[in-house]
Protein backbone atom coordinates (compact mmCIF):
# COMPACT_ATOMS: atom_id res chain seq x y z
CA UNK A 1 0.00 0.00 0.00
CA UNK A 2 1.11 3.42 -0.86
CA UNK A 3 2.63 5.43 2.45
CA UNK A 4 0.90 8.71 2.92
CA UNK A 5 2.58 11.60 3.31
CA UNK A 6 1.74 15.03 4.95
CA UNK A 7 4.34 18.23 3.38
CA UNK A 8 3.39 21.61 5.79
CA UNK A 9 4.18 24.78 3.75
CA UNK A 10 4.20 25.51 -0.28
CA UNK A 11 7.27 26.95 -0.49
CA UNK A 12 10.37 26.14 -2.78
CA UNK A 13 11.25 23.31 -0.68
CA UNK A 14 8.02 22.18 0.53
CA UNK A 15 6.99 21.88 -3.10
CA UNK A 16 10.28 20.24 -4.07
CA UNK A 17 9.88 17.60 -1.38
CA UNK A 18 6.08 17.05 -1.97
CA UNK A 19 6.92 16.41 -6.20
CA UNK A 20 9.80 14.61 -5.60
CA UNK A 21 8.13 11.77 -2.71
CA UNK A 22 5.10 11.67 -5.07
CA UNK A 23 7.49 11.03 -8.57
CA UNK A 24 8.85 7.85 -5.58
CA UNK A 25 4.96 6.86 -5.06
CA UNK A 26 4.44 8.34 -2.15
CA UNK A 27 0.51 9.70 -1.36
CA UNK A 28 1.29 13.32 -1.16
CA UNK A 29 -0.81 15.64 0.44
CA UNK A 30 0.63 19.42 1.19
CA UNK A 31 -0.95 21.84 3.54
CA UNK A 32 -0.73 25.52 3.05
CA UNK A 33 -1.69 28.02 5.30
CA UNK A 34 -1.89 30.61 2.38
CA UNK A 35 -4.55 30.50 -0.43
CA UNK A 36 -1.69 30.04 -2.58
CA UNK A 37 2.15 28.55 -2.96
CA UNK A 38 5.17 30.06 -2.98
CA UNK A 39 5.65 30.91 0.82
CA UNK A 40 8.18 33.18 0.80
CA UNK A 41 8.17 34.36 -2.77
CA UNK A 42 4.62 34.79 -3.26
CA UNK A 43 3.18 37.59 -5.51
CA UNK A 44 0.68 40.57 -5.42
CA UNK A 45 -1.24 42.37 -8.10
CA UNK A 46 -2.57 45.93 -7.25
CA UNK A 47 -3.47 48.56 -9.76
CA UNK A 48 -1.99 46.74 -12.31
CA UNK A 49 1.70 45.71 -10.66
CA UNK A 50 2.50 42.46 -10.45
CA UNK A 51 5.25 42.23 -7.77
CA UNK A 52 7.18 39.50 -6.51
CA UNK A 53 7.20 39.67 -2.57
CA UNK A 54 10.58 37.76 -1.90
CA UNK A 55 13.42 36.78 -4.16
CA UNK A 56 14.24 38.48 -7.40
CA UNK A 57 17.72 37.20 -8.40
CA UNK A 58 17.13 34.59 -10.43
CA UNK A 59 20.91 32.53 -9.71
CA UNK A 60 22.48 29.07 -9.90
CA UNK A 61 20.08 28.44 -13.66
CA UNK A 62 21.93 24.95 -13.01
CA UNK A 63 19.99 23.95 -10.00
CA UNK A 64 16.23 24.80 -11.56
CA UNK A 65 17.38 22.64 -14.48
CA UNK A 66 18.15 19.82 -12.70
CA UNK A 67 15.19 19.91 -10.65
CA UNK A 68 12.37 19.98 -13.46
CA UNK A 69 15.05 17.68 -15.80
CA UNK A 70 14.43 15.04 -12.90
CA UNK A 71 10.96 14.92 -13.87
CA UNK A 72 11.90 14.55 -17.64
CA UNK A 73 10.89 18.45 -17.73
CA UNK A 74 12.96 22.16 -18.71
CA UNK A 75 12.47 24.75 -17.23
CA UNK A 76 11.32 26.45 -20.47
CA UNK A 77 8.23 24.01 -19.96
CA UNK A 78 7.17 26.32 -17.60
CA UNK A 79 8.84 29.77 -17.73
CA UNK A 80 10.93 31.84 -20.27
CA UNK A 81 14.15 32.63 -19.07
CA UNK A 82 16.38 35.86 -19.81
CA UNK A 83 19.63 36.83 -19.11
CA UNK A 84 20.29 40.11 -17.87
CA UNK A 85 23.41 42.46 -19.20
CA UNK A 86 23.92 44.62 -17.41
CA UNK A 87 23.93 41.70 -14.35
CA UNK A 88 23.26 44.79 -12.21
CA UNK A 89 24.82 48.26 -11.07
CA UNK A 90 26.34 49.19 -8.10
CA UNK A 91 26.05 52.29 -7.19
CA UNK A 92 28.86 54.03 -5.26
CA UNK A 93 27.74 57.71 -5.30
CA UNK A 94 26.44 60.53 -7.29
CA UNK A 95 27.35 59.82 -10.97
CA UNK A 96 29.22 56.66 -9.65
CA UNK A 97 27.63 53.88 -11.12
CA UNK A 98 29.30 50.66 -12.04
CA UNK A 99 27.50 48.48 -14.42
CA UNK A 100 28.53 44.74 -13.69
CA UNK A 101 27.97 43.16 -17.76
CA UNK A 102 26.87 39.86 -18.48
CA UNK A 103 30.22 39.20 -20.84
CA UNK A 104 33.24 37.41 -18.80
CA UNK A 105 35.78 39.09 -21.19
CA UNK A 106 34.38 42.76 -19.96
CA UNK A 107 34.41 41.77 -16.95
CA UNK A 108 38.13 41.36 -16.88
CA UNK A 109 37.83 44.89 -18.39
CA UNK A 110 36.44 46.28 -15.43
CA UNK A 111 38.55 44.99 -13.27
CA UNK A 112 41.76 45.81 -14.77
CA UNK A 113 40.29 49.52 -15.61
CA UNK A 114 40.28 49.72 -11.41
CA UNK A 115 42.98 47.56 -11.12
CA UNK A 116 45.78 46.65 -13.12
CA UNK A 117 46.37 43.20 -13.14
CA UNK A 118 43.43 42.50 -11.89
CA UNK A 119 42.22 40.51 -14.34
CA UNK A 120 44.39 37.66 -14.22
CA UNK A 121 44.45 37.61 -10.38
CA UNK A 122 40.55 37.08 -11.18
CA UNK A 123 40.95 34.03 -13.83
CA UNK A 124 42.63 32.10 -11.08
CA UNK A 125 40.14 33.23 -8.65
CA UNK A 126 36.99 32.09 -11.13
CA UNK A 127 38.81 29.14 -11.82
CA UNK A 128 39.18 27.83 -8.21
CA UNK A 129 35.20 29.37 -7.40
CA UNK A 130 34.11 26.97 -10.58
CA UNK A 131 36.24 24.26 -8.62
CA UNK A 132 34.18 25.18 -5.52
CA UNK A 133 30.83 25.53 -7.09
CA UNK A 134 31.52 21.74 -8.94
CA UNK A 135 31.92 19.92 -5.60
CA UNK A 136 29.91 22.74 -3.25
CA UNK A 137 26.85 22.55 -6.04
CA UNK A 138 26.59 19.14 -7.27
CA UNK A 139 28.10 16.90 -3.98
CA UNK A 140 28.34 18.86 -1.02
CA UNK A 141 24.71 20.42 -0.77
CA UNK A 142 22.87 17.41 -1.57
CA UNK A 143 24.44 15.49 1.29
CA UNK A 144 21.59 15.40 4.59
CA UNK A 145 24.07 16.63 7.34
CA UNK A 146 23.19 13.35 9.01
CA UNK A 147 26.93 12.73 10.31
CA UNK A 148 29.91 13.62 10.01
CA UNK A 149 30.93 10.43 7.93
CA UNK A 150 29.42 11.96 4.98
CA UNK A 151 31.96 14.32 4.21
CA UNK A 152 34.53 11.54 4.83
CA UNK A 153 35.20 10.42 1.50
CA UNK A 154 38.85 10.83 -0.10
CA UNK A 155 38.31 13.42 -2.46
CA UNK A 156 36.42 15.78 0.02
CA UNK A 157 39.11 15.18 2.71
CA UNK A 158 42.01 15.77 -0.23
CA UNK A 159 40.18 18.94 -0.89
CA UNK A 160 39.07 20.56 2.29
CA UNK A 161 41.89 22.92 1.67
CA UNK A 162 41.30 23.35 -1.57
CA UNK A 163 37.87 23.96 -0.82
CA UNK A 164 38.89 26.59 1.76
CA UNK A 165 36.38 25.74 4.37
CA UNK A 166 39.00 27.19 6.92
CA UNK A 167 39.31 30.73 5.84
CA UNK A 168 37.12 33.19 5.51
CA UNK A 169 35.84 35.17 2.55
CA UNK A 170 36.98 38.31 3.85
CA UNK A 171 40.61 37.37 3.63
CA UNK A 172 40.08 35.06 0.52
CA UNK A 173 38.96 38.51 -1.56
CA UNK A 174 41.67 40.29 -0.05
CA UNK A 175 44.63 38.32 -1.27
CA UNK A 176 43.46 38.53 -4.80
CA UNK A 177 42.14 42.42 -5.03
CA UNK A 178 43.09 45.33 -3.56
CA UNK A 179 40.45 47.88 -4.60
CA UNK A 180 38.07 48.63 -3.15
CA UNK A 181 35.08 49.06 -5.52
CA UNK A 182 35.88 45.12 -6.41
CA UNK A 183 36.35 44.17 -3.00
CA UNK A 184 32.42 44.90 -2.75
CA UNK A 185 31.37 43.60 -5.74
CA UNK A 186 33.62 40.25 -4.67
CA UNK A 187 31.66 40.26 -1.64
CA UNK A 188 28.37 40.97 -2.00
CA UNK A 189 27.01 37.68 -3.13
CA UNK A 190 28.26 36.49 0.72
CA UNK A 191 25.17 38.98 1.82
CA UNK A 192 22.93 36.31 0.19
CA UNK A 193 24.18 33.64 2.69
CA UNK A 194 22.77 36.04 6.30
CA UNK A 195 26.51 36.86 7.29
CA UNK A 196 29.04 38.45 7.21
CA UNK A 197 32.12 38.09 4.89
CA UNK A 198 34.77 37.67 8.46
CA UNK A 199 32.44 34.83 9.34
CA UNK A 200 31.64 32.91 5.81
CA UNK A 201 34.05 30.19 5.09
CA UNK A 202 35.45 30.65 1.83
CA UNK A 203 34.31 28.17 0.29
CA UNK A 204 31.44 30.10 -0.99
CA UNK A 205 33.63 32.02 -3.40
CA UNK A 206 31.48 29.95 -5.51
CA UNK A 207 29.23 32.02 -5.40
CA UNK A 208 31.31 34.86 -6.92
CA UNK A 209 31.27 32.19 -10.07
CA UNK A 210 27.67 31.77 -9.74
CA UNK A 211 27.47 35.41 -10.39
CA UNK A 212 29.64 36.93 -12.68
CA UNK A 213 30.33 33.34 -14.68
CA UNK A 214 26.87 31.77 -14.44
CA UNK A 215 24.54 35.28 -14.44
CA UNK A 216 22.05 36.63 -13.18
CA UNK A 217 18.65 35.47 -14.92
CA UNK A 218 14.92 36.39 -15.11
CA UNK A 219 11.94 34.40 -15.71
CA UNK A 220 9.77 36.78 -17.97
CA UNK A 221 6.68 37.75 -15.89
CA UNK A 222 8.32 37.44 -12.43
CA UNK A 223 10.01 35.51 -10.04
CA UNK A 224 6.38 33.61 -9.22
CA UNK A 225 6.38 31.82 -12.45
CA UNK A 226 9.15 29.18 -11.14
CA UNK A 227 6.61 28.87 -8.22
CA UNK A 228 3.48 28.36 -11.51
CA UNK A 229 5.32 26.28 -12.80
CA UNK A 230 6.64 23.73 -9.61
CA UNK A 231 3.15 23.66 -8.57
CA UNK A 232 2.11 22.95 -12.03
CA UNK A 233 4.47 19.83 -11.96
CA UNK A 234 3.60 18.76 -8.55
CA UNK A 235 0.24 18.49 -9.93
CA UNK A 236 1.60 16.42 -12.62
CA UNK A 237 2.78 14.26 -9.87
CA UNK A 238 -0.50 13.67 -8.13
CA UNK A 239 0.41 16.11 -5.23
CA UNK A 240 -2.67 16.83 -3.48
CA UNK A 241 -2.77 20.89 -2.58
CA UNK A 242 -4.62 22.36 0.77
CA UNK A 243 -4.75 25.67 0.82
CA UNK A 244 -5.74 27.95 3.38
CA UNK A 245 -4.89 25.34 6.06
CA UNK A 246 -2.82 26.07 8.58
CA UNK A 247 -1.24 23.29 10.56
CA UNK A 248 -1.97 23.64 14.01
CA UNK A 249 -1.33 20.73 16.02
CA UNK A 250 -0.42 17.00 15.69
CA UNK A 251 -2.00 13.69 17.27
CA UNK A 252 0.88 10.67 18.04
CA UNK A 253 0.98 7.06 18.65
CA UNK A 254 4.29 5.54 19.38
CA UNK A 255 6.34 8.04 18.83
CA UNK A 256 5.10 8.81 15.31
CA UNK A 257 2.70 11.66 13.97
CA UNK A 258 -0.43 9.56 12.98
CA UNK A 259 -2.79 12.98 12.15
CA UNK A 260 -2.05 16.58 11.13
CA UNK A 261 -4.60 19.04 12.38
CA UNK A 262 -6.07 22.19 11.07
CA UNK A 263 -8.32 24.39 11.59
CA UNK A 264 -10.98 22.84 9.65
CA UNK A 265 -9.33 19.32 8.99
CA UNK A 266 -7.60 16.47 10.76
CA UNK A 267 -5.31 14.24 7.85
CA UNK A 268 -4.01 10.57 8.35
CA UNK A 269 -0.77 10.32 7.52
CA UNK A 270 2.23 7.65 7.85
CA UNK A 271 5.13 10.58 7.26
CA UNK A 272 5.37 14.24 7.72
CA UNK A 273 7.45 16.66 5.69
CA UNK A 274 7.41 19.76 7.82
CA UNK A 275 8.91 23.24 4.60
CA UNK A 276 7.44 25.42 7.60
CA UNK A 277 9.52 27.64 9.00
CA UNK A 278 11.80 24.84 11.85
CA UNK A 279 11.35 27.11 15.05
CA UNK A 280 7.88 27.07 14.77
CA UNK A 281 7.10 23.86 13.89
CA UNK A 282 9.08 22.78 16.84
CA UNK A 283 8.14 25.09 19.41
CA UNK A 284 4.09 25.53 18.40
CA UNK A 285 3.07 22.81 17.11
CA UNK A 286 5.00 19.82 18.69
CA UNK A 287 4.52 18.94 22.74
CA UNK A 288 7.64 19.51 24.31
CA UNK A 289 8.49 16.30 24.92
CA UNK A 290 8.76 16.00 20.95
CA UNK A 291 11.06 18.38 20.76
CA UNK A 292 14.79 18.18 19.52
CA UNK A 293 15.93 21.90 20.50
CA UNK A 294 15.40 23.75 23.30
CA UNK A 295 14.66 27.37 22.95
CA UNK A 296 18.22 28.17 24.49
CA UNK A 297 19.54 26.25 21.46
CA UNK A 298 17.24 28.50 19.11
CA UNK A 299 18.31 31.88 21.44
CA UNK A 300 21.98 31.17 20.07
CA UNK A 301 21.64 30.61 16.33
CA UNK A 302 22.58 33.50 14.09
CA UNK A 303 19.74 34.14 12.18
CA UNK A 304 19.81 35.71 8.71
CA UNK A 305 18.92 39.15 8.42
CA UNK A 306 15.46 40.31 8.44
CA UNK A 307 14.10 42.91 6.11
CA UNK A 308 12.31 46.19 5.32
CA UNK A 309 10.56 46.19 1.93
CA UNK A 310 8.84 48.06 0.06
CA UNK A 311 6.64 47.84 -2.84
CA UNK A 312 6.05 50.48 -4.68
CA UNK A 313 3.95 51.75 -8.64
CA UNK A 314 5.47 54.71 -9.95
CA UNK A 315 3.23 56.65 -12.76
CA UNK A 316 6.38 57.49 -15.12
CA UNK A 317 9.34 56.00 -16.26
CA UNK A 318 12.22 56.25 -13.94
CA UNK A 319 15.56 56.76 -15.18
CA UNK A 320 18.92 55.78 -14.42
CA UNK A 321 18.27 52.52 -12.94
CA UNK A 322 18.52 49.01 -14.29
CA UNK A 323 16.99 45.91 -13.09
CA UNK A 324 19.06 45.50 -10.02
CA UNK A 325 20.69 48.21 -8.37
CA UNK A 326 22.51 47.75 -5.10
CA UNK A 327 22.95 51.47 -3.78
CA UNK A 328 26.46 50.81 -2.04
CA UNK A 329 26.37 54.66 -1.36
CA UNK A 330 27.05 54.06 2.73
CA UNK A 331 30.02 51.99 4.30
CA UNK A 332 28.93 48.43 5.44
CA UNK A 333 30.62 47.90 7.97
CA UNK A 334 28.74 50.34 10.45
CA UNK A 335 25.44 48.48 8.86
CA UNK A 336 27.07 45.59 8.95
CA UNK A 337 27.65 46.01 12.71
CA UNK A 338 24.10 47.12 13.10
CA UNK A 339 22.68 43.98 11.97
CA UNK A 340 24.95 41.32 13.44
CA UNK A 341 26.99 42.91 16.69
CA UNK A 342 24.88 45.45 17.92
CA UNK A 343 21.73 44.92 16.17
CA UNK A 344 18.86 47.89 16.06
CA UNK A 345 17.43 50.05 12.98
CA UNK A 346 20.59 50.76 11.15
CA UNK A 347 21.56 54.62 10.84
CA UNK A 348 22.87 54.71 7.52
CA UNK A 349 21.72 52.03 6.01
CA UNK A 350 22.69 50.11 2.28
CA UNK A 351 20.06 49.19 0.36
CA UNK A 352 18.77 47.33 -3.00
CA UNK A 353 16.39 47.93 -5.80
CA UNK A 354 14.97 45.61 -8.06
CA UNK A 355 13.04 47.82 -11.04
CA UNK A 356 11.83 44.64 -13.19
CA UNK A 357 9.61 46.67 -15.32
CA UNK A 358 13.02 47.83 -17.21
CA UNK A 359 13.38 44.45 -17.98
CA UNK A 360 9.36 43.33 -18.45
CA UNK A 361 6.40 45.44 -19.46
CA UNK A 362 3.66 42.70 -18.13
CA UNK A 363 4.71 43.85 -14.61
CA UNK A 364 3.67 47.33 -14.85
CA UNK A 365 0.90 49.41 -16.70
CA UNK A 366 2.24 51.20 -19.90
CA UNK A 367 4.63 54.30 -18.84
CA UNK A 368 4.78 53.23 -15.11
CA UNK A 369 7.93 51.56 -13.37
CA UNK A 370 7.52 48.52 -10.69
CA UNK A 371 9.74 49.29 -7.45
CA UNK A 372 11.22 46.55 -5.24
CA UNK A 373 13.02 48.51 -2.52
CA UNK A 374 15.07 46.42 0.43
CA UNK A 375 16.81 47.38 3.24
CA UNK A 376 18.15 44.61 5.05
CA UNK A 377 17.90 45.00 8.71
CA UNK A 378 18.59 42.89 11.95
CA UNK A 379 15.63 40.55 13.10
CA UNK A 380 13.96 40.65 16.23
CA UNK A 381 13.86 44.46 16.25
CA UNK A 382 10.66 46.52 17.39
CA UNK A 383 8.74 47.11 13.83
CA UNK A 384 5.88 49.97 13.61
CA UNK A 385 4.80 52.27 11.06
CA UNK A 386 6.54 55.35 12.65
CA UNK A 387 9.89 53.27 11.85
CA UNK A 388 8.90 52.07 8.12
CA UNK A 389 7.93 55.75 7.33
CA UNK A 390 11.44 57.02 8.59
CA UNK A 391 13.06 54.66 6.73
CA UNK A 392 11.42 55.11 3.44
CA UNK A 393 11.96 58.73 3.44
CA UNK A 394 15.39 58.17 4.13
CA UNK A 395 15.95 55.78 1.40
CA UNK A 396 13.72 57.40 -1.09
CA UNK A 397 15.38 60.91 -0.44
CA UNK A 398 18.77 59.06 -1.44
CA UNK A 399 17.28 57.32 -4.19
CA UNK A 400 15.76 60.77 -5.54
CA UNK A 401 19.08 62.54 -5.37
CA UNK A 402 21.75 59.17 -6.69
CA UNK A 403 19.47 59.27 -9.66
CA UNK A 404 18.55 62.65 -10.06
CA UNK A 405 14.65 62.72 -10.05
CA UNK A 406 11.68 63.22 -8.24
CA UNK A 407 9.87 59.93 -7.40
CA UNK A 408 8.10 60.30 -4.16
CA UNK A 409 5.28 62.19 -5.45
CA UNK A 410 4.65 59.64 -8.51
CA UNK A 411 4.13 57.13 -6.42
CA UNK A 412 0.76 55.76 -7.24
CA UNK A 413 0.84 52.36 -4.79
CA UNK A 414 2.41 51.97 -1.70
CA UNK A 415 2.95 48.84 0.73
CA UNK A 416 5.65 47.88 3.39
CA UNK A 417 6.69 44.52 4.55
CA UNK A 418 8.93 43.97 7.38
CA UNK A 419 9.51 41.92 10.80
CA UNK A 420 5.92 41.66 11.98
CA UNK A 421 4.77 40.57 8.02
CA UNK A 422 7.04 37.87 8.35
CA UNK A 423 6.08 36.84 11.82
CA UNK A 424 1.77 36.87 11.28
CA UNK A 425 2.58 35.49 7.04
CA UNK A 426 4.89 32.80 8.02
CA UNK A 427 5.68 32.45 11.69
CA UNK A 428 9.29 33.22 11.37
CA UNK A 429 11.53 33.11 14.18
CA UNK A 430 12.30 36.71 15.20
CA UNK A 431 10.93 37.82 11.92
CA UNK A 432 13.89 36.53 9.61
CA UNK A 433 13.50 36.96 6.01
CA UNK A 434 15.84 34.01 4.89
CA UNK A 435 16.61 31.79 7.61
CA UNK A 436 19.91 30.80 9.59
CA UNK A 437 23.27 32.81 8.63
CA UNK A 438 25.58 30.50 7.00
CA UNK A 439 28.36 30.63 8.83
CA UNK A 440 30.94 27.98 9.36
CA UNK A 441 29.23 26.72 12.84
CA UNK A 442 25.72 26.51 11.06
CA UNK A 443 26.81 24.11 7.94
CA UNK A 444 25.83 20.77 7.30
CA UNK A 445 25.77 18.92 10.49
CA UNK A 446 25.98 21.59 12.36
CA UNK A 447 22.37 22.88 11.08
CA UNK A 448 19.44 21.93 12.46
CA UNK A 449 18.86 18.48 11.03
CA UNK A 450 16.47 17.25 8.81
CA UNK A 451 15.14 14.53 10.99
CA UNK A 452 13.63 15.28 14.23
CA UNK A 453 15.75 13.44 16.75
CA UNK A 454 12.69 12.76 18.94
CA UNK A 455 9.68 12.02 16.25
CA UNK A 456 10.73 9.10 14.46
CA UNK A 457 8.40 10.03 10.96
CA UNK A 458 9.02 13.60 11.18
CA UNK A 459 11.54 15.52 8.44
CA UNK A 460 12.20 18.77 7.87
CA UNK A 461 12.60 20.84 4.85
CA UNK A 462 13.89 24.47 3.72
CA UNK A 463 15.95 27.40 4.55
CA UNK A 464 16.80 26.54 8.12
CA UNK A 465 17.68 23.03 7.73
CA UNK A 466 20.54 21.60 5.42
CA UNK A 467 21.81 23.16 3.41
CA UNK A 468 20.88 26.89 3.67
CA UNK A 469 18.70 29.81 2.96
CA UNK A 470 17.97 31.24 -0.78
CA UNK A 471 16.07 29.72 -3.49
CA UNK A 472 18.15 27.15 -5.08
CA UNK A 473 19.10 26.04 -1.50
CA UNK A 474 15.47 25.29 -0.74
CA UNK A 475 15.14 23.27 -3.83
CA UNK A 476 17.56 21.06 -2.78
CA UNK A 477 16.97 20.78 0.12
CA UNK A 478 13.55 19.60 -0.75
CA UNK A 479 14.78 16.74 -3.28
CA UNK A 480 17.06 15.76 -0.17
CA UNK A 481 14.44 14.94 2.31
CA UNK A 482 12.40 12.97 0.00
CA UNK A 483 15.24 10.92 -1.06
CA UNK A 484 16.33 10.57 2.85
CA UNK A 485 12.42 9.31 3.01
CA UNK A 486 12.65 6.95 -0.02
CA UNK A 487 15.27 5.42 1.70
CA UNK A 488 13.85 5.06 5.05
CA UNK A 489 10.49 3.69 3.71
CA UNK A 490 11.60 1.62 1.01
C1 LIG B 1 12.66 39.54 0.91
C2 LIG B 1 13.38 38.31 0.46
C3 LIG B 1 14.24 38.38 -0.62
C4 LIG B 1 14.90 37.22 -1.04
N1 LIG B 1 15.68 37.30 -2.16
C5 LIG B 1 16.19 36.16 -2.69
C6 LIG B 1 16.76 36.17 -3.99
O1 LIG B 1 16.80 37.22 -4.63
N2 LIG B 1 17.25 35.00 -4.49
C7 LIG B 1 17.19 33.82 -3.78
O2 LIG B 1 17.64 32.78 -4.27
N3 LIG B 1 16.60 33.78 -2.54
C8 LIG B 1 16.09 34.91 -2.00
N4 LIG B 1 15.43 34.88 -0.81
C9 LIG B 1 15.38 33.63 -0.04
C10 LIG B 1 14.34 32.65 -0.57
O3 LIG B 1 13.19 33.33 -0.97
C11 LIG B 1 13.99 31.66 0.53
O4 LIG B 1 15.18 31.06 1.04
C12 LIG B 1 13.05 30.56 0.07
O5 LIG B 1 11.96 31.08 -0.65
C13 LIG B 1 12.57 29.78 1.29
O6 LIG B 1 11.73 28.74 0.91
P1 LIG B 1 11.17 27.74 2.02
O7 LIG B 1 10.39 26.71 1.31
O8 LIG B 1 12.28 27.27 2.88
O9 LIG B 1 10.26 28.62 3.00
P2 LIG B 1 8.95 29.50 2.77
O10 LIG B 1 8.96 30.15 1.46
O11 LIG B 1 8.84 30.39 3.95
O12 LIG B 1 7.77 28.43 2.80
C14 LIG B 1 7.20 27.98 3.99
C15 LIG B 1 5.70 27.84 3.78
O13 LIG B 1 5.11 27.28 4.95
C16 LIG B 1 3.86 27.91 5.17
N5 LIG B 1 3.49 27.73 6.58
C17 LIG B 1 4.08 28.29 7.67
N6 LIG B 1 3.48 27.83 8.79
C18 LIG B 1 2.50 26.99 8.40
C19 LIG B 1 1.54 26.21 9.10
N7 LIG B 1 1.47 26.20 10.43
N8 LIG B 1 0.67 25.47 8.38
C20 LIG B 1 0.70 25.44 7.02
N9 LIG B 1 1.60 26.17 6.31
C21 LIG B 1 2.50 26.92 6.99
C22 LIG B 1 4.11 29.35 4.77
O14 LIG B 1 2.91 30.04 4.50
C23 LIG B 1 5.00 29.17 3.54
O15 LIG B 1 4.22 29.08 2.37
C24 LIG B 1 14.73 36.01 -0.35
C25 LIG B 1 13.86 35.95 0.74
C26 LIG B 1 13.19 37.08 1.14
C27 LIG B 1 12.24 36.98 2.27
Amino acid sequence: MQKKVVVIGAGFSGMAAATSLAQQGFRVTLLEKHDRPGGRARSFTAQGFTFDMGPSWYWMPDVFEKYFNKFNKTTADFYALQRLDPSYTIIFGEDDFMPIPAQLTQVYSLFESLEPGSSQRLKTFLDQAAYKYEVGINKLVYKPGRSVTEFLDWQLLLDVFRLDVFQSMHQHVRKYFRHEKIIKLMEFPVLFLGALPQNTPALYSLMNYADIALGTWYPRGGMYKIVEGMEALAKEQGVDFCYNQEVTSFNSEGGNINQVITATNTFDTDIVVAGADYHHVEEKLLLPAQRSYSEAYWQKRVMAPSSLIFYLGINKRLENLQHHNLFFDEDFEPHAREIYENPKWPTNPLFYVSAPSQTDPTVAPAGCENLFVLIPVAPDLEDNETTREKYYDLVMQRLERLTKQSIREHVIFKRSYAHQDFISDYHAFKGNAYGLANTLMQTAILKPALHSKKVKNLYYTGQLTVPGPGVPPSLISGQVVAHEIGLAYS
